[in-house]
């Protein structure tokens, strides 16, 4: 069935694709993002994250005929005039200031766009019943942990970074509008999520790019960190799927999105080393202070919301991504 979906960060790595895929099956989406169609952003000052922002809005959004709207989530009304303009039934809220180092960094960026934008976007859709309300989490929010798999019921008080406290106060929040209006919506944990236009401040990219350069990458933590890597469009298809129902959702949801499969992260550099055929440089640092160890997803719950989603191995994956970025920049 044909369905309204209005899906925010579009410009983003998640939400373009996500975007894109859904109106390539037939639902109607209206995107919409900070950044200006020509790539403007007021918090975005790396050259290489604005083309590569501004070609995902290309490639995905207006290529496709997708209608999109600039607008500042943390600002009062942006959210709710267009939600009253356009009333979907589903809203997919992506938008948000990412990265774990940065909010060490900058955990002011944070505020804005996570607490008060994803305020404004719990009111508006209260007050305008939206059936379908679907939020990023993070799998940051579970902290240092080592029993594994993580499961959605385990702990999640003691975020070890700005940006974790963000995504868990989400959550939080998401659930005392339930408390309080009854209103539903899923939470979705995405766990270490890459590929094709990924961003720019995640390992895949910084690590290929210094990579090509024969310049040396530094990893953290001996290489022993490990993570559930998640390949981008297993992550769309899966949120297609919980994007599918028409039924209204009433109950607080949160479910992890990740295939329960860690790989270390000096396997990790091993892969992406093959597939772009060099001998990485390699200095190992100490763990830093905002990294876990380790991240698993248990997919059970997802798997019972689902059926079954696709599997990317990590090796076939960094082949995608690779022959993209080779492309995307070619380096002569
Ligand atoms: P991204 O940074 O590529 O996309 C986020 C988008 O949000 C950007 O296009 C940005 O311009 C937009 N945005 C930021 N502030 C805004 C504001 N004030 N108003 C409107 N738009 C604004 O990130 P992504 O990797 O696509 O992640 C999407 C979501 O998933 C984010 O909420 C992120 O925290 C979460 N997440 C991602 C991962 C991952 O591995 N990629 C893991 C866990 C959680």
């Amino acid at each position: 069935m044909t369905k309204k979906v209005l899906v925010t960060g579009v410009a983003g790595f998640i939400g373009s694709q996500l975007a894109h895929s859904l109106q390539q099956s037939g639902h109607q989406v209206l995107g919409c993002d900070l950044v200006s169609l020509e790539g403007e952003s007021p918090q975005a000052v790396d050259p290489i994250l604005v083309r590569l922002r501004k070609e995902r809005l290309a490639e995905f959004i207006t290529r496709s005929g997708i209608e999109y709207v600039r607008l500042d989530i943390g600002q009062e009304n942006a959210f709710d005039q267009v939600l009253t303009r356009w009333q979907p039934d589903t809203v997919v809220h992506l938008a948000a200031q990412a990265g774990v180092r940065h909010s060490m960094q900058a955990p002011l960026d944070f505020v804005t766009p996570n607490l008060v934008g994803f305020a404004r976007v719990l009111q508006a859709c209260h007050l305008h019943q939206t059936p379908r309300l679907l939020y990023a989490s993070s799998s940051s929010v579970y902290g240092l942990r080592n029993q594994v798999p993580f499961v959605e019921t385990d702990r999640t008080d003691q975020p070890q970074s700005f940006y974790a406290a963000t995504k868990q106060a989400n959550e939080a929040m998401a659930y005392a509008y339930h408390a309080q209006y009854g209103m539903g919506s899923i939470g979705m944990r995405f766990f270490t999520v890459y590929g094709p236009w990924g961003r720019t401040d995640m390992a895949p990219f910084m690590f290929a790019q210094s990579m090509r350069r024969q310049q040396p990458i530094k990893v953290f933590g001996e290489g022993k960190l490990r993570r559930d890597f998640t390949f981008v469009s297993d992550i769309v298809e899966a949120i297609s799927k919980l994007v599918e129902p028409t039924s209204t959702l009433t109950s607080p949801e949160i479910v992890n999105m990740g295939h329960q499969r860690p790989v270390e992260v000096n396997d990790f550099v091993a892969l992406l080393a093959k597939h772009l055929q060099v001998q990485p440089i390699i200095e190992y640092a100490p763990m830093q202070p905002a990294d876990v160890a380790l991240t698993c997803a248990s997919e059970e719950r997802l798997l019972s919301m689902i059926g079954q989603w696709s599997d990317t191995t990590l090796d076939e994956g960094l082949g995608h991504f690779v022959k993209w970025l080779q492309t995307w920049d070619p380096m002569h």
